[in-house]
């Protein structure tokens, strides 16, 4: 099987992922990242296991490693950003993934998430038999402390902390027994906030609610939110790099409507341009448009999103997920960040109910088709033929705009599918749409 998704490595532990595996890995690491290694894991219960195999296998080729424990992704990221001495970074995670499940994200040297590029090197290592450094070359282990706080600190710096602290907040977290809870709690304390915490314990299993910040998953935040009257819900994923909302009345507010919202409050200040994935909804670019803003569209998968912000030197970026880009802070998904950011919004753009009551919502159907890989690029010329005369954006298969509504069909990078989107103001038409696109690219693989 192939470990390397479109987010690293993912698998089921001690059965994909064993220490066997976990050791080429690292050695793979140490020969693409070279001297010098930081390394974080989450809160897992196989995540000790596999930070010992990977670091023998990053020590094996000569590389150092500075260890920060129990971090969440994007503090990592900022460790490494920060130190020139650190060539590359590693976490051990698996983001939202179910407990059985672990896995490694890669970091680049700037603190950015790996390149395809670099992604693909390592893959190629973790085929081949890897020769180790002589005994003295082996490389040294060190332990870091402060990484935590560091990253507080530059969030805190980020944000217009004296407006929090005297708002006085009450916020109900959900932090998924995850790695943000060595973090989070401290971020919020810094900025003077109450915070009502559920999952908090990343000595528990983890992650303690079923996995993804869905809105039935978090059917206990929302309840804490409207009994204790809170002004704001939250709830991370596990490695802490994406944030999902609830507001004060206790709704789930969808990953697309906060992405909005915040482009709205970051535009207000920044002009410029805002990059998403296709598959987005409407609304960040109904919004973005209408404060002055431009969209910038990016294949599906955070990392593109990261690539484009730097490209275009652009104020602010997302995805539907949960995942927000704050450049200033730093060029990655940062669940810590958003929060933050969110109650600064909140303080002085005003209630999140009230800022999503104004915004017209979208309805979007999400289905797919199987298909085999070699048949992706054909089915996909048959749908862009077929588009002729509509408005096409062709950056990830096809989005085709409607007067009443779009549709995107893009074939899957990991799976033997292909994924159909439709998005309307009519619930009940982007449902027939996709069910038309459905049928028809069933029809065209039944020839
Ligand atoms: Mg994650």
């Amino acid at each position: 099987m192939t470990l390397f998704g479109i987010n690293g490595v993912r698998g089921t532990a001690n059965r994909d992922l064993t220490p066997d595996v976990a050791l080429q890995i690292g050695k793979a690491v140490g020969l693409t990242y070279g001297k010098r290694v930081a390394l974080a894991m989450d809160a897992r219960d196989s995540s000790e296991m596999l930070r010992s195999a990977v670091s023998a296998g990053i020590m094996s080729v000569g590389s150092d490693i500075v260890d920060l424990g129990m971090l969440p992704t994007p503090a990592l990221q900022h460790y490494v950003m920060r130190h020139d001495d650190i060539t590359g970074g590693v976490v051990i995670t698996a983001s939202h993934n179910p407990p059985e499940h672990n896995g490694f994200k890669f970091i680049g040297p700037d603190g950015v998430e790996a390149t395809r590029e670099d992604e693909a090197a390592l893959e190629d290592f973790c085929s081949v038999e890897i020769k180790t450094a002589s005994w003295e070359d082996i490389g040294e282990l060190y332990h870091a402390t402060g990484a935590a706080e560091a990253y507080v600190d530059s969030i805190v710096s980020n944000v217009d902390a004296d407006a929090i602290r005297a708002a006085r907040l009450t916020v109900c977290i959900d932090l998924a027994n995850g790695a943000t809870c060595v973090t989070t709690p401290m971020l919020l304390k810094r900025l003077g906030v109450r915070a009502l915490t559920i999952d908090a314990d990343p000595q528990g299993e983890t992650p303690g609610r079923t996995s993804e910040p869905t809105e039935e998953n978090l059917t206990l935040l929302k309840a804490m939110v409207r009994q204790t009257g809170a002004d704001l819900g939250a709830a991370h994923d596990a490695d802490g790099d994406r944030t999902i909302f609830i507001t004060s009345e206790g709704e789930y507010v969808e990953g697309d409507l906060s992405l909005a919202i915040m482009a709205r409050y970051i535009l207000k200040d920044h002009h410029g341009k805002v990059i998403t994935p296709v598959s987005s909804s409407q609304i960040v670019e109904d919004v973005v448009e209408s404060s002055g803003g431009l969209v910038k569209y990016t294949p599906v998968g955070s990392h593109m999103v990261v690539k484009k912000i730097e490209e275009n030197h652009a104020v602010f970026g997302g995805e539907e997920n949960g995942g927000m880009v704050f450049p200033e802070h730093q060029n990655c998904r940062d669940g810590a960040m958003a929060l933050a950011k969110m109650l600064e919004c909140v303080v002085k753009a005003g209630p999140l109910s009230e800022q999503i009551a104004g915004l017209e919502r979208y309805h979007v159907v999400k289905d797919k088709v199987v298909c085999p890989d070699s048949r992706k690029r054909e089915l996909l010329d048959h749908f862009i033929d077929d588009a002729m005369g509509y408005r096409t954006e062709t950056v990830d298969g096809v989005k085709i705009y409607f007067d009443d509504g779009w549709v995107l069909l893009r074939p899957s990078t990991t799976e033997e599918l292909f994924r159909v989107y439709s998005e309307s103001k009519d619930a009940a038409l982007a449902q027939e749409r996709a069910d038309g696109y459905v049928e028809d690219a069933t029809r065209f693989l039944e020839q």
